[in-house]
């Protein structure tokens, strides 16, 4: 691509998505800079690798655990860090737990964001179990950028995963849970691509579990129409703390990451930018700003 992010060969209107989006396009983030807003405390699934003293491990590397914004806070942070970085172009939500299981505070940031500033592109991460039912309202609100984890399409390997998903007010272990987070998160998708929405696919990269796995969630999420690939390793640190359910399970090495990402490259636009920011980032990927805008800074001038 030139210098504004543009790739040769896509059509007008997936360029005029990516260009200005620092996660969709390598060059982009180079010029353009992102932040999260950490309006999402609870979730509906259970992951082994989470450890809830930190992020959303969806996306986020486990550090501190974001100050959660309530949707005025949020707002009233994006407009002024707008106002403040001009390279500001995306506010994404994405944790601390998971954005659709909490879509009141969700939705509710993101409605004030559009109404008062139009320009900013909205931005979604979610594990995908809530995703059908609120296709329809983010597609009305402008959310052009969607990012779904999905790290199996195998319901067996997905249990080794995620132990539980909370649906219909129950909690559902195993296989069962399993298989129904693959069919909304897969349906979600379908529902996504169909309504021109550009949809990334995160996976998490877990040696002996999911590591082989993976060159066919590639695949299948290709087919169905996902714009780009984000390969993460399991970050692994016991400094953290053990991840329950995962105990003395290791991340994947440097060398094994690549691997899998070449492997997957033939099949699929793979990223290997992503950062794994945390869920209240702020400023181009790879630097946060985030303290500059403290919550105690937000309410000072609220
Ligand atoms: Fe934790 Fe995110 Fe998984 Fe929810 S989706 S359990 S917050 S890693
Ligand atoms: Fe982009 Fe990755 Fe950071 Fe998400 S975690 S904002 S995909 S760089």
């Amino acid at each position: 691509g030139d210098s504004h992010g543009r790739k040769p060969g896509l059509p007008a209107h997936i360029q005029a998505k990516i260009q200005d989006h620092p996660c969709y396009s390598e060059e982009a983030h180079h010029h353009f800079a992102r932040m999260h807003l950490a309006v999402a405390p609870a979730c509906n699934i259970q992951c082994h690798y989470c450890n809830r003293k930190y992020d959303c491990s969806n996306e986020s590397r486990p550090g501190v655990v974001s100050e959660v914004l309530k949707p005025a806070q949020a707002i009233h942070k994006a407009l002024t860090v707008a106002a403040s970085i001009p390279e500001m172009t995306v506010v994404g939500i994405a944790g601390p737990g998971d954005a659709l299981a909490n879509p009141t505070r969700t939705f509710a940031t993101f409605r004030g964001i559009r109404e008062q500033d139009p320009g900013i592109k909205l931005c979604l991460s979610t594990n995908g179990l809530a995703l059908p039912q609120h296709v329809d309202e983010l597609v009305a609100l402008g959310v052009d950028h969607v990012t779904i984890t999905i790290n199996s399409i195998d319901p067996e390997i997905g249990a080794r995963i995620h132990p539980w998903v909370l649906w219909e007010r129950r909690r559902v272990f195993g296989r069962e849970g399993a298989r129904i987070l693959i069919s909304q998160q897969q349906k979600g998708l379908e529902m996504l691509v169909e309504r021109g929405v550009l949809v990334k696919v995160n996976s998490v990269m877990i040696p002996g579990i999911n590591d082989h796995h993976l060159k066919d969630v590639s695949r299948r999420v290709k087919e169905k129409g996902a714009f780009l690939h984000n390969v993460m390793p399991l970050i692994s640190d016991p400094a953290h703390g053990t991840y329950f359910g995962l105990n003395g399970q290791r991340g994947p090495t440097e060398a094994e990451l690549s691997a899998l990402r070449d492997a997957c490259e033939g099949d699929m636009n793979m990223m290997r930018h992503c950062r794994q920011c945390r869920a209240d980032a702020v400023g181009m990927l790879g630097e946060d700003r985030g303290e500059a805008f403290s919550l105690a800074r937000i309410d000072q001038d609220l």
